[in-house]
């Protein structure tokens, strides 16, 4: 295994170094958005924070895709 190639938590796919990739350690913001409302849908229960020290607070939703 290729310490340097973490899986997204979400779709077990490549992950992109973190200085790539501003979702990390999720390969996307949309994993990233699954992820988050698994937690947030009562998946998990929150009892201690995950291992985040940047904007871990984005709601569940998809964003409005306007094309
Ligand atoms: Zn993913």
């Amino acid at each position: 295994m290729n310490p340097k190639a973490p899986e997204c938590p979400s779709c077990k796919r490549a992950v992109l170094p973190r200085a790539e990739n501003p979702c990390f350690p999720f390969c996307s913001g949309r994993c990233k958005a699954i992820d988050l409302g698994r937690w947030l849908g009562g998946e998990y229960r929150i009892a201690s924070a995950p291992d985040e020290d940047e904007d871990g607070n984005t709601p569940p939703e998809v964003p409005p895709t306007d094309a």
